[in-house]
Protein backbone atom coordinates (compact mmCIF):
# COMPACT_ATOMS: atom_id res chain seq x y z
CA UNK A 1 0.00 0.00 0.00
CA UNK A 2 1.27 3.34 -0.97
CA UNK A 3 1.48 6.03 1.53
CA UNK A 4 -0.25 9.12 0.51
CA UNK A 5 -2.51 12.24 1.97
CA UNK A 6 -5.08 9.91 3.09
CA UNK A 7 -3.35 6.90 4.61
CA UNK A 8 -4.80 6.69 8.00
CA UNK A 9 -1.88 6.34 10.70
CA UNK A 10 -2.09 4.09 13.90
CA UNK A 11 1.27 3.22 15.99
CA UNK A 12 2.59 1.52 19.23
CA UNK A 13 4.47 3.82 21.33
CA UNK A 14 6.72 1.95 24.69
CA UNK A 15 10.30 2.24 25.74
CA UNK A 16 11.54 -0.15 24.64
CA UNK A 17 9.60 -1.10 21.59
CA UNK A 18 12.12 -1.94 18.68
CA UNK A 19 11.30 -5.52 19.06
CA UNK A 20 7.73 -5.25 19.07
CA UNK A 21 5.74 -7.47 16.94
CA UNK A 22 2.47 -5.18 16.06
CA UNK A 23 4.14 -2.89 13.51
CA UNK A 24 4.34 -5.82 11.25
CA UNK A 25 1.25 -7.96 12.27
CA UNK A 26 -0.96 -5.03 11.50
CA UNK A 27 0.36 -3.57 8.63
CA UNK A 28 0.01 -7.14 7.20
CA UNK A 29 -3.80 -7.38 7.79
CA UNK A 30 -4.11 -3.56 6.35
CA UNK A 31 -2.32 -4.89 2.98
CA UNK A 32 -4.47 -8.04 2.91
CA UNK A 33 -7.32 -5.98 3.08
CA UNK A 34 -6.30 -2.87 0.92
CA UNK A 35 -6.72 -0.54 3.78
CA UNK A 36 -4.93 2.73 3.49
CA UNK A 37 -3.50 2.48 6.60
CA UNK A 38 0.11 2.52 8.54
CA UNK A 39 1.13 1.55 11.80
CA UNK A 40 4.72 2.18 13.15
CA UNK A 41 6.48 2.41 16.19
CA UNK A 42 7.70 5.23 18.37
CA UNK A 43 9.88 4.76 21.35
CA UNK A 44 8.34 7.33 24.16
CA UNK A 45 10.23 8.02 27.70
CA UNK A 46 8.13 8.21 30.74
CA UNK A 47 8.99 11.86 30.99
CA UNK A 48 7.80 12.30 27.39
CA UNK A 49 4.48 10.53 27.45
CA UNK A 50 2.17 13.17 28.25
CA UNK A 51 3.68 15.38 25.17
CA UNK A 52 3.62 12.36 23.06
CA UNK A 53 -0.34 11.33 23.78
CA UNK A 54 -1.27 14.80 23.68
CA UNK A 55 0.80 15.21 20.32
CA UNK A 56 -0.74 12.14 18.63
CA UNK A 57 -4.09 13.69 19.41
CA UNK A 58 -3.58 16.67 18.15
CA UNK A 59 -2.25 14.82 14.84
CA UNK A 60 -5.18 13.35 14.65
CA UNK A 61 -3.62 9.55 14.94
CA UNK A 62 -6.26 7.02 14.44
CA UNK A 63 -5.71 4.66 17.25
CA UNK A 64 -2.66 3.45 19.15
CA UNK A 65 -1.25 0.66 21.26
CA UNK A 66 0.09 0.91 24.83
CA UNK A 67 3.07 -1.45 25.96
CA UNK A 68 5.77 -1.62 29.09
CA UNK A 69 6.11 0.93 30.69
CA UNK A 70 3.14 2.99 29.88
CA UNK A 71 -0.10 1.16 30.18
CA UNK A 72 -0.90 2.23 33.50
CA UNK A 73 0.58 5.72 33.43
CA UNK A 74 -1.37 6.23 29.79
CA UNK A 75 -4.66 6.34 31.44
CA UNK A 76 -4.03 9.72 33.12
CA UNK A 77 -4.01 11.10 29.84
CA UNK A 78 -7.03 9.55 28.05
CA UNK A 79 -10.48 10.91 27.79
CA UNK A 80 -12.48 7.98 28.76
CA UNK A 81 -11.20 4.54 29.64
CA UNK A 82 -13.55 1.50 29.44
CA UNK A 83 -14.71 -0.27 32.52
CA UNK A 84 -12.91 -3.25 32.23
CA UNK A 85 -9.55 -1.62 31.42
CA UNK A 86 -10.63 0.10 34.59
CA UNK A 87 -10.87 -2.49 36.61
CA UNK A 88 -7.44 -4.46 35.38
CA UNK A 89 -6.04 -1.09 35.72
CA UNK A 90 -4.13 -0.80 32.51
CA UNK A 91 -4.62 -0.09 28.94
CA UNK A 92 -3.25 -1.47 25.55
CA UNK A 93 -5.32 0.15 22.98
CA UNK A 94 -6.63 3.80 22.34
CA UNK A 95 -8.52 4.81 19.91
CA UNK A 96 -9.30 8.42 18.80
CA UNK A 97 -13.15 9.09 19.11
CA UNK A 98 -13.41 12.54 17.49
CA UNK A 99 -11.72 14.72 19.65
CA UNK A 100 -11.17 12.30 22.54
CA UNK A 101 -9.02 9.13 23.35
CA UNK A 102 -10.63 6.16 24.78
CA UNK A 103 -8.99 3.56 26.16
CA UNK A 104 -9.23 -0.56 26.40
CA UNK A 105 -7.32 -3.41 27.51
CA UNK A 106 -7.21 -6.18 25.01
CA UNK A 107 -5.05 -8.57 26.70
CA UNK A 108 -7.29 -10.81 28.56
CA UNK A 109 -9.82 -10.88 25.84
CA UNK A 110 -6.90 -11.79 24.05
CA UNK A 111 -5.45 -14.95 26.43
CA UNK A 112 -8.56 -16.57 26.77
CA UNK A 113 -9.20 -16.44 22.54
CA UNK A 114 -5.94 -17.83 22.44
CA UNK A 115 -7.03 -20.73 25.01
CA UNK A 116 -10.18 -21.67 23.71
CA UNK A 117 -8.78 -21.55 19.89
CA UNK A 118 -6.26 -24.24 21.43
CA UNK A 119 -9.35 -26.25 22.19
CA UNK A 120 -9.09 -25.46 25.58
CA UNK A 121 -12.62 -26.11 27.70
CA UNK A 122 -13.34 -23.48 29.89
CA UNK A 123 -14.51 -23.10 32.66
CA UNK A 124 -11.50 -24.86 34.39
CA UNK A 125 -11.84 -25.78 37.37
CA UNK A 126 -8.66 -24.35 39.45
CA UNK A 127 -6.65 -22.26 37.26
CA UNK A 128 -3.02 -20.91 39.04
CA UNK A 129 -1.48 -17.52 37.15
CA UNK A 130 2.17 -17.17 38.09
CA UNK A 131 2.79 -13.41 37.73
CA UNK A 132 0.84 -10.18 38.98
CA UNK A 133 1.88 -7.34 36.47
CA UNK A 134 0.08 -6.09 33.66
CA UNK A 135 -0.73 -8.82 31.64
CA UNK A 136 -1.16 -11.35 34.73
CA UNK A 137 -4.22 -8.59 35.72
CA UNK A 138 -5.89 -8.89 32.52
CA UNK A 139 -5.39 -12.62 32.21
CA UNK A 140 -6.98 -12.97 35.84
CA UNK A 141 -9.85 -10.12 35.23
CA UNK A 142 -11.00 -12.26 31.95
CA UNK A 143 -10.50 -15.61 34.10
CA UNK A 144 -12.70 -14.63 37.01
CA UNK A 145 -15.63 -15.73 34.84
CA UNK A 146 -14.13 -18.56 32.95
CA UNK A 147 -12.44 -20.48 36.33
CA UNK A 148 -14.11 -21.50 39.98
CA UNK A 149 -10.84 -21.24 41.95
CA UNK A 150 -8.35 -18.93 41.24
CA UNK A 151 -4.54 -18.89 42.80
CA UNK A 152 -2.38 -15.74 41.94
CA UNK A 153 1.31 -16.65 42.33
CA UNK A 154 4.15 -14.00 42.25
CA UNK A 155 7.64 -13.44 43.75
CA UNK A 156 6.32 -9.88 45.24
CA UNK A 157 3.72 -11.21 47.00
CA UNK A 158 2.03 -7.71 47.76
CA UNK A 159 1.32 -7.29 44.25
CA UNK A 160 -0.47 -10.66 44.23
CA UNK A 161 -2.44 -9.97 47.20
CA UNK A 162 -3.96 -6.54 45.55
CA UNK A 163 -4.46 -8.32 42.43
CA UNK A 164 -6.56 -10.76 44.11
CA UNK A 165 -8.12 -8.21 46.20
CA UNK A 166 -9.42 -6.47 43.13
CA UNK A 167 -10.78 -9.82 41.70
CA UNK A 168 -12.64 -10.42 44.99
CA UNK A 169 -14.85 -7.09 44.63
CA UNK A 170 -15.42 -8.27 40.62
CA UNK A 171 -16.43 -11.15 41.05
CA UNK A 172 -17.78 -14.23 42.99
CA UNK A 173 -14.83 -16.96 42.52
CA UNK A 174 -12.85 -18.27 44.73
CA UNK A 175 -9.28 -16.10 44.54
CA UNK A 176 -6.07 -16.34 46.94
CA UNK A 177 -2.98 -15.37 46.41
CA UNK A 178 0.58 -16.75 48.19
CA UNK A 179 4.38 -16.17 47.28
CA UNK A 180 5.64 -17.90 44.17
CA UNK A 181 7.83 -20.88 45.21
CA UNK A 182 8.38 -24.25 45.25
CA UNK A 183 6.08 -25.27 48.21
CA UNK A 184 2.98 -23.70 47.20
CA UNK A 185 3.68 -24.64 43.87
CA UNK A 186 3.50 -28.22 44.99
CA UNK A 187 0.19 -27.78 46.93
CA UNK A 188 -1.49 -25.37 44.43
CA UNK A 189 -0.41 -27.58 41.26
CA UNK A 190 -1.50 -30.66 42.69
CA UNK A 191 -5.19 -30.10 41.56
CA UNK A 192 -4.66 -27.45 39.03
CA UNK A 193 -6.26 -28.06 35.70
CA UNK A 194 -4.79 -25.09 34.32
CA UNK A 195 -1.26 -23.03 34.77
CA UNK A 196 -0.51 -20.00 33.07
CA UNK A 197 2.77 -18.08 33.27
CA UNK A 198 2.22 -14.30 33.25
CA UNK A 199 5.68 -13.61 34.45
CA UNK A 200 8.66 -12.75 32.59
CA UNK A 201 10.64 -15.58 33.46
CA UNK A 202 11.56 -17.78 30.18
CA UNK A 203 11.64 -14.93 28.20
CA UNK A 204 14.96 -13.60 26.77
CA UNK A 205 17.13 -13.22 28.35
CA UNK A 206 15.86 -15.12 31.54
CA UNK A 207 15.58 -18.76 29.69
CA UNK A 208 14.93 -20.70 33.04
CA UNK A 209 11.16 -22.05 33.65
CA UNK A 210 9.18 -20.81 36.67
CA UNK A 211 8.38 -24.17 37.77
CA UNK A 212 10.31 -27.13 38.39
CA UNK A 213 9.58 -29.71 35.81
CA UNK A 214 8.66 -32.43 38.41
CA UNK A 215 5.96 -30.44 39.74
CA UNK A 216 3.98 -30.47 36.45
CA UNK A 217 1.52 -33.18 36.62
CA UNK A 218 -0.56 -35.27 34.06
CA UNK A 219 -3.65 -33.67 32.80
CA UNK A 220 -2.89 -29.79 33.65
CA UNK A 221 -2.51 -27.77 30.61
CA UNK A 222 0.53 -25.24 30.22
CA UNK A 223 -0.10 -21.80 29.04
CA UNK A 224 3.12 -19.71 28.61
CA UNK A 225 2.28 -15.98 27.29
CA UNK A 226 6.22 -15.13 26.71
CA UNK A 227 6.76 -15.67 23.06
CA UNK A 228 10.14 -14.64 22.64
CA UNK A 229 11.27 -17.44 22.62
CA UNK A 230 8.61 -19.59 21.09
CA UNK A 231 9.37 -22.74 22.25
CA UNK A 232 10.17 -21.69 26.62
CA UNK A 233 11.73 -24.43 28.96
CA UNK A 234 8.34 -24.69 30.72
CA UNK A 235 6.56 -25.27 27.41
CA UNK A 236 9.80 -27.72 26.48
CA UNK A 237 8.73 -29.55 29.48
CA UNK A 238 5.35 -29.96 29.49
CA UNK A 239 5.51 -30.94 26.17
CA UNK A 240 7.98 -33.11 27.48
CA UNK A 241 5.69 -34.91 29.48
CA UNK A 242 2.68 -35.25 27.13
CA UNK A 243 0.83 -31.92 28.62
CA UNK A 244 -1.55 -29.86 26.49
CA UNK A 245 0.79 -26.68 25.99
CA UNK A 246 -0.56 -22.87 24.16
CA UNK A 247 2.29 -21.02 23.06
CA UNK A 248 2.40 -16.94 23.17
CA UNK A 249 1.53 -15.94 20.30
CA UNK A 250 -1.81 -17.04 20.27
CA UNK A 251 -2.46 -14.49 22.70
CA UNK A 252 -0.68 -11.51 20.99
CA UNK A 253 -2.23 -12.26 17.63
CA UNK A 254 -5.91 -11.68 19.31
CA UNK A 255 -5.13 -8.78 21.19
CA UNK A 256 -4.27 -7.23 18.47
CA UNK A 257 -7.35 -8.57 16.71
CA UNK A 258 -9.37 -7.26 19.15
CA UNK A 259 -7.08 -3.93 18.99
CA UNK A 260 -7.99 -4.06 15.12
CA UNK A 261 -11.89 -4.17 15.63
CA UNK A 262 -12.03 -1.39 17.91
CA UNK A 263 -10.46 0.57 15.94
CA UNK A 264 -11.75 0.22 12.74
CA UNK A 265 -14.68 -1.93 13.56
CA UNK A 266 -14.35 -4.91 11.13
CA UNK A 267 -12.65 -8.09 11.80
CA UNK A 268 -9.17 -8.49 10.94
CA UNK A 269 -7.48 -11.56 8.94
CA UNK A 270 -6.08 -13.54 12.08
CA UNK A 271 -3.88 -15.72 9.73
CA UNK A 272 -2.25 -13.52 7.90
CA UNK A 273 -1.57 -11.50 11.44
CA UNK A 274 -0.80 -15.13 12.81
CA UNK A 275 1.92 -15.62 9.68
CA UNK A 276 3.48 -12.39 9.94
CA UNK A 277 3.89 -12.62 13.48
CA UNK A 278 5.77 -16.30 13.07
CA UNK A 279 7.85 -14.90 10.30
CA UNK A 280 9.07 -12.92 12.38
CA UNK A 281 9.80 -15.29 15.28
CA UNK A 282 11.84 -17.18 12.35
CA UNK A 283 8.59 -19.96 12.53
CA UNK A 284 7.35 -18.75 9.45
P1 LIG B 1 5.25 -6.64 34.09
O1 LIG B 1 4.02 -5.83 34.35
O2 LIG B 1 6.58 -6.02 34.16
O3 LIG B 1 5.20 -7.88 35.14
C1 LIG B 1 6.27 -8.80 35.21
C2 LIG B 1 5.87 -9.99 36.08
O4 LIG B 1 6.93 -10.95 36.05
C3 LIG B 1 5.68 -9.62 37.56
O5 LIG B 1 4.70 -10.48 38.11
C4 LIG B 1 7.06 -9.91 38.15
O6 LIG B 1 7.04 -10.21 39.53
C5 LIG B 1 7.41 -11.17 37.38
N1 LIG B 1 8.86 -11.44 37.32
C6 LIG B 1 9.78 -10.74 36.63
N2 LIG B 1 11.02 -11.30 36.81
C7 LIG B 1 10.82 -12.37 37.64
C8 LIG B 1 11.70 -13.34 38.20
N3 LIG B 1 13.01 -13.33 37.93
N4 LIG B 1 11.17 -14.29 38.99
C9 LIG B 1 9.84 -14.32 39.26
N5 LIG B 1 8.95 -13.42 38.77
C10 LIG B 1 9.45 -12.45 37.96
O7 LIG B 1 5.18 -7.34 32.65
P2 LIG B 1 3.88 -7.83 31.83
O8 LIG B 1 3.46 -6.79 30.89
O9 LIG B 1 2.89 -8.37 32.78
O10 LIG B 1 4.54 -9.00 30.93
C11 LIG B 1 4.94 -10.22 31.50
C12 LIG B 1 5.39 -11.17 30.37
O11 LIG B 1 4.29 -11.44 29.52
C13 LIG B 1 6.49 -10.62 29.47
O12 LIG B 1 7.37 -11.67 29.15
C14 LIG B 1 5.74 -10.17 28.23
O13 LIG B 1 6.53 -10.23 27.05
C15 LIG B 1 4.63 -11.20 28.17
N6 LIG B 1 3.43 -10.71 27.48
C16 LIG B 1 2.93 -11.45 26.46
C17 LIG B 1 1.80 -11.02 25.81
C18 LIG B 1 1.24 -11.82 24.66
O14 LIG B 1 0.42 -11.28 23.93
N7 LIG B 1 1.65 -13.06 24.47
C19 LIG B 1 1.14 -9.84 26.20
C20 LIG B 1 1.67 -9.11 27.28
C21 LIG B 1 2.83 -9.56 27.91
P3 LIG B 1 7.19 -9.02 40.62
O15 LIG B 1 5.83 -8.41 40.78
O16 LIG B 1 7.67 -9.73 41.81
O17 LIG B 1 8.20 -8.04 40.06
Amino acid sequence: MEIDGKTRIYCIIGYPVEHSLSPAMHNAAFRSLGLNCAYVAFRVSLEALGDAVRGLKALGVEGFNVTIPHKVEVMRYLDEVDPVAKAIGAVNTVKRVGKKLHGYNTDGAGALTALTEAGVTLPAKKAVVMGAGGAARAIAFALASNVRDLVILNRTVARGATLAEALKEHSKIAVRAASLNRTVLTEELAEADLLINATSTGMHPQPESPVASDLLRPGMVVFDIVYSPLETQLLREARSKGLKTVDGVGMLVHQGARSFEIWLGKKPPIDVMRHAVLERLGRG
